[in-house]
């Protein structure tokens, strides 16, 4: 609607784990600014949609082990409203650690959540290029922003990574949700590989069956 006419490239990661598993593993979020969230939530004509409100959402998801069809409608309240206590954090965070070129990243641990599947982290390498780079955008007056996820007006830093730091490895919503915690408990469910799917049936209210 509002590409001008363009013809504009989206790529999408159609396998287990969607984009999760072929993104740049920036850990980033949009920020508080009029721009950004605040456009959001005036869009929306509610401050619901606005920074304050969503963050706790950012650092939370649902329990993956919760039998969500047993709720009742007043813990599914909770659960929305981000009180229920099963409502469990989707973000482990590791403050940076030490790395080759012996530069200080700031970083705001109160964004983050610090219990859940997904890892965000630091590689302990810099590049000589980027340290540079850094350095020039210091220099020419931009801020250095504290930390990219916590809803500050932007300026210049260094990005986490949704990486295991342990194991070195990308973590994708199929790692994360479906191989560490058992999400898979929650209803019984196959997955089917090299499948489109056409219609999602339902019966009483809970889904059934697909067409593929
Ligand atoms: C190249 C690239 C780089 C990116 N870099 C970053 C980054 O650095 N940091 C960041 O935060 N975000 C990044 N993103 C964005 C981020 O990866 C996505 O916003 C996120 O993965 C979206 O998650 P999702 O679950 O909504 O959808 P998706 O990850 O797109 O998952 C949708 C899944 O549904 C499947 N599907 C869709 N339709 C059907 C159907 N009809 N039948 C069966 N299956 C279907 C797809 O195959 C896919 O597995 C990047 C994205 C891309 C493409």
């Amino acid at each position: 609607m509002h590409a001008n006419e363009r013809e504009v490239y989206i790529p999408r990661g159609k396998v287990l784990g969607g984009s999760s598993a072929m993104n740049f593993m920036a850990w980033t979020r949009p920020s508080d600014a009029a721009v950004e969230f605040g456009a959001w939530a005036k869009l929306a004509k509610s401050k619901a949609w606005g920074w304050k409100d969503l963050l706790p959402y950012f650092k939370k998801v649902r329990s993956p082990t919760t039998r969500l069809h047993s709720l009742t409608p007043a813990q599914c309240s909770l659960l929305m409203a981000g009180t229920f206590p099963l409502s469990v954090q989707s973000e482990t965070f590791h403050a940076p650690g030490p790395n080759n070129l012996d530069t200080s990243q700031l970083y705001d641990k109160s964004a983050h959540g610090h219990h859940g599947p997904v890892s965000a982290s630091y590689g302990p390498y810099m590049s000589t290029q980027f340290s540079a780079f850094f350095a020039s955008l210091v220099n020419m007056g931009i801020a250095r922003a504290t930390d990219l996820t916590d809803g500050g007006p932007g300026g210049v830093s260094w990005s986490a990574s949704s990486i295991n730091p342990s194991t070195h490895q990308r973590v994708t919503s199929q790692t994360a949700y479906c191989k560490q915690t058992p999400l898979f408990h929650v209803t019984p469910t196959s997955v089917l590989i090299d499948a489109t799917c056409g219609a999602v049936w339902e019966r009483s209210g809970a889904h059934c069956g697909v067409t593929h």
